[in-house]
């Protein structure tokens, strides 16, 4: 297949593109580089240097099978300072993408949503079937991307997939030695941070709350390998249906706490992980967690990874990148 892989300079952006190469597709990147790095684009792939807004161009070059849009701004506390990039950025690019894919008749799309779109949930596991409430501009902007995307689908025949990712770590490493991990020149996320106090980068671990109602008093996320992930994106190619937007939440459905965690990025690295008990992070919900009920159904798929493999293979790619 021919695809289009918009963010693909990017963590998972970047994961993805190397799998579908390796699995003998034509891959095309588009980024701007404004967070993504041209290194992680795979051997095999080409990069096209541009933004999302201007997608027609490059779907006009030639014919497309599939898009796969990753390319988003993802930050939710810069999301509630600046609200408009998201808007903007994100709901923006999505349209100018959609009506490019109906210009020039490309039938698949694969869009990397998220759980934020569910907001505070009301039970966990959260099923698809939950109310989406976002607590934030960026699960906001994601939410109406989906809502577009599924206007799209009906009126127009696209066949679209949208992949609602919970909390993702890990890095894949290449048969040719190279590693597509996490680069975040801000980083905001648990697991890449306890490593950076772990390589000595970085004092302590900051653990936002620890009163709320779990057994250790802090936060309860569900994490997925990267690698768990980027299946869940081939496979959902093999399933899009014309007319038809399929949501589907990928997570394990195993909760790790954020002491779990840090006790977990200690056992593997071998190293002290000093913490500092902080209070609560505005917006974090207690528990976050997936049904994976409908992605194990629909695609057949369940992850195999657990949280010590994710800690090590990203403590491995942080090695490898000191400093990015
Ligand atoms: N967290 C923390 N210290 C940090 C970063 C994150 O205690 O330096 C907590 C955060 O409050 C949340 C969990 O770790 O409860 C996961 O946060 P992350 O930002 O990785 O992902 P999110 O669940 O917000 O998407």
């Amino acid at each position: 297949m021919r695809l289009l892989v918009t963010g693909g300079a990017g963590y998972i952006g970047s994961v993805v593109a190397a799998m579908l190469v390796n699995g003998g597709h034509e891959v095309t990147v588009l980024d701007d580089l404004s967070t993504g790095h041209d290194d992680a684009i795979p051997p095999g792939a080409r990069l096209v240097k541009g933004s999302v807004d201007d997608v027609g161009a490059v779907l006009g070059e030639q014919a497309y099978d599939t898009v796969m849009h990753f390319a988003a701004k993802s930050l939710v506390a810069d999301s509630v300072e600046h609200p408009d990039r998201y808007w903007h950025g994100n709901v923006g690019g999505a349209l100018a993408l959609l009506d490019a894919m109906c210009a020039h008749d490309v039938p698949w799309l694969i869009f990397s949503a998220t759980a934020a779109t569910y907001g505070e949930p009301a039970s966990v596991p959260i099923e698809e079937s939950a109310p989406a409430a976002p607590t934030n501009p960026y699960g906001a902007s994601k939410l109406a991307v989906d809502m577009a995307i599924t206007g799209y689908a009906r009126a127009y025949g696209l066949g679209a997939v949208s992949l609602r990712y919970f909390n993702v770590a890990g890095a894949l490493f290449g048969s040719d030695g190279r590693g597509y991990g996490e680069r975040h020149a801000v980083e905001t996320h648990l697991i890449p941070i306890a490593l950076q106090v772990a390589a000595g980068a970085k004092a302590a671990l900051d653990i936002f709350g620890t009163d709320y109602p779990t057994p250790d008093g802090t936060c309860i996320r569900d994490y997925l390998h990267v690698t768990d992930l980027g299946d869940a994106h081939l496979r959902a190619m093999q399933i899009a249906t014309p007319g038809e937007h399929r949501i589907i939440n990928l997570g394990s459905g195993a909760g790790h706490s954020v002491r779990e965690v840090a006790d977990a990025v200690s056992r593997v690295t071998g190293r002290e992980l000093p913490v500092h008990e902080m209070g609560r992070r505005p917006g974090d919900p207690s528990v976050m967690g997936a049904s994976s009920v409908l992605a194990a159904t629909e695609l057949g798929w369940r992850p195999t990874s657990d949280l010590d493999t994710m800690i090590a293979d990203a403590w491995t790619f942080a090695q490898r990148n000191p400093g990015s």
